[in-house]
């Protein structure tokens, strides 16, 4: 038997319990993992309430992240020992997920934990600063240097956009942070950023070309400041979206594309290639200060504590990252 959080759905109605599971009942997968640390994600809140339809399939064990050591193996590239990461691949959703001592997955879908970094710490960054590292390389990719201009986070103060906002400064970018908190000011100063400015000031439709701003961008915000965003962009430049906390709409024109020749880049963390994903992992552990990785800030609960955390994660009432230790 093992602890885990399992989701159920039946006759009594959609419930979330910490319980005891069997390990007869562990879905199909060709590497057996002893997790040591997991997450809890808003994806996870939804699926643990039960606010959204994340889970596809009952009995499900929730959780998007985890990290541990494998204990069996019929995968050719990992061994009993390895020391192993899991983000996305519809884990917590469609296949059973983090929130549990053991997981057994498709080791396809693994990465290795880079050396140097410790579990804990992998899952204080988890899939939003994963994430973050994932438009870092795509604006990267499209040719920004720090001399390109400034780079835009919209979400600053969100998981995703302050991962952004501490690897863009510590790359030597000039980093403009958009938040609705404006308390939150000298935090995104100590993670790096130059210039403040109101979300409220990219969240209202606007003009489909404006004043060239910035040389690109890192957006977790998605709807008008999308579109705002592509219209304040630089000639050449390249915007990363990966998000859509303001909505999952795209009111923009082509004129910021057809004129200025910018480059929008659509960011999957679910789905992304394990070479990609390796890469992003490998970054993480050399160009993320461990200082600002700090002052992001992440508290370490126990399995028991999952249930009432993922009601509060979904009314916005938690800072910083959860980290689970699934063994507490
Ligand atoms: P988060 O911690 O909740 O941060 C989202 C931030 O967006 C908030 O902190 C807030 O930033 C801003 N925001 C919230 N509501 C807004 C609104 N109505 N208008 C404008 N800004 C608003 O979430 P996260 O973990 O960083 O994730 C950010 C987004 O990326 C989410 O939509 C998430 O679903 C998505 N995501 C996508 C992937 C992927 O694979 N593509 C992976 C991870 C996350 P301020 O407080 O600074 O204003």
């Amino acid at each position: 038997m093992f602890n885990a959080i399992l989701i159920e759905k039946d006759d009594a109605g959609y419930r979330a319990t910490a319980t005891s599971v069997d390990e007869a009942q562990l879905p199909q997968g060709d590497v057996l993992v002893d997790v040591q640390y997991s997450t809890i994600n808003y994806k996870d809140g939804l699926a643990i309430t039960g606010k959204s339809p994340v889970v596809r399939q009952f009995p499900m064990v929730p959780g998007i992240d985890f990290c541990g050591t494998v204990r069996q193996s019929q995968h050719p590239d990992f061994k009993a020992g390895d020391a192993v990461i899991l983000n996305g691949w519809g884990v917590g959703e469609t296949h059973w997920g983090g929130l549990a001592q053991q997981a057994s997955v498709n080791g396809k879908w693994l990465i290795r934990l880079p050396s140097g970094m410790k579990p804990e710490q992998a899952m204080s960054i988890g899939t939003a600063g994963y994430t973050a590292m994932l438009c870092v390389m795509a604006l990267q990719r499209n040719g920004l240097t720090p001399e390109s201009g400034d780079i835009l986070v919209t979400g600053a103060a969100g998981g995703v956009g302050s991962v952004a906002v501490a690897l863009l400064s510590s790359l030597g970018f000039r980093v403009i942070a958009s938040t609705g908190r404006q308390q939150e000011q000298e935090y995104l100063r100590k993670l790096g950023a130059a210039e403040i400015i109101d979300r409220n000031t990219l969240s209202e439709p606007g003009k489909p070309l404006g004043k060239e701003r910035w040389a690109g961008a890192v957006d977790s915000v998605g709807s008008h400041t999308l579109a705002n965003v592509c219209a304040g962009t630089k000639y050449r430049g390249a915007i990363a979206a990966c998000g859509l906390a303001q909505g999952l709409d795209f009111p923009a024109s082509v004129a910021p594309f057809i004129l200025r020749g910018i480059t929008l880049v659509g960011i999957d963390s679910v789905h992304c290639p394990v070479k990609e994903r390796q890469q992003a992992w490998d970054r993480l552990s050399h160009e993320l200060d461990p200082a600002k990785l700090a002052l992001i800030g992440s508290r370490t609960v126990g399995l028991n504590e999952v249930i009432a955390l993922a009601g509060q994660i979904l009314e916005g009432q938690v800072r910083g990252r959860i980290v689970v230790d699934v063994n507490r």
